[in-house]
């Protein structure tokens, strides 16, 4: 069955399409990316799932549910960013615990599912550091247990690994496959590098000028010797 699926959704910005009227379903666990060069319309398609955009037309499906005009609150759609968005005077604890308090979790609820999350990416022992005393690794990773905590049903990553060196990148995208087998949830990734998309998708969604061109597996869009 699909997790999320697009019914000729489309965006306008005044006679601008940022996405053409766009059909696409990703199966439940699956690990999308979508890959394309700047302006094709990846990071649109993103908010249009996630609520951040209104849709211009068509219809958006979560788990067979119609989420076209629901709130991004109630989407469950959890998102990690490229400039990791973390509030800067709040420890890493209190990042990741967030999501929880504005959800109404209660504080022993909070504590284990926070301690729990900081685990899963290798930061136990660094709950009290505030993102100014973390390497730009260690807080991509606190953004990544802050998307996780409160267990959404689809986990939507925008170039996240974008501001990081080449090999910490590398590295990054074993432990985001690990997570994603770990925790068996829907991913949509989104990246302009190729090499990246292949190494991490299930699928990779090839985008340009606000439409997909191409989808399918790595070893379907590219011949690999
Ligand atoms: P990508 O994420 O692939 O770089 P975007 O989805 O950000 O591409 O952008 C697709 C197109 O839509 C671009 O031409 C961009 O300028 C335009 N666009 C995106 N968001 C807005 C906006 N809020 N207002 C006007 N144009 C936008
Ligand atoms: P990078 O070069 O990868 O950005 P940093 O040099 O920022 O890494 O950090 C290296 C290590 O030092 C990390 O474990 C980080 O948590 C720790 N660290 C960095 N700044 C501070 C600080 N102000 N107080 C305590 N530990 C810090």
């Amino acid at each position: 069955q699909s997790m999320i699926e697009l019914q000729e959704v489309s965006k306008q910005f005044g006679a601008t399409f940022a996405l053409r009227p766009t059909t696409l379903a990703v199966k439940k666990g699956e690990f999308l990316t979508l890959l394309g060069p700047s302006g094709s319309g990846k990071s649109t398609l993103l908010n249009l799932i996630s609520g951040g955009y209104s849709s211009s037309s068509g219809r958006i499906l979560l788990n067979g549910s119609d989420i076209t005009d629901a709130p991004p609150r109630k989407r469950g759609i959890g998102m990690v960013f490229q400039n990791y968005a973390l509030m800067p005077h709040m420890t890493a604890f209190d990042n990741v615990a967030y999501p929880l308090r504005v959800r109404g979790y209660s504080k022993d609820d909070i504590k284990a599912k926070v301690t729990d999350a900081l685990k899963r990416v290798g930061l136990s022992g660094f709950e009290n550091r505030k993102p100014k005393q973390l390497s730009g690794g260690q807080q991509q990773r606190v953004g990544i247990a802050r998307c996780i905590v409160y267990s959404p049903s689809i986990i939507m990553m925008d170039e996240p690994l974008g501001a990081l060196d080449k090999n910490l990148r590398e590295q990054m995208q074993d432990e985001i496959k690990t997570l994603h087998r770990e925790i068996g949830t829907t991913f949509i990734y989104v990246t302009h590098d190729q090499e990246e998309a292949l190494n991490m998708s299930d699928r990779i969604c090839l985008m340009n000028n606000g439409a997909i061109v191409q989808l399918g597996t790595p070893d379907e869009l590219y011949f690999r010797p």
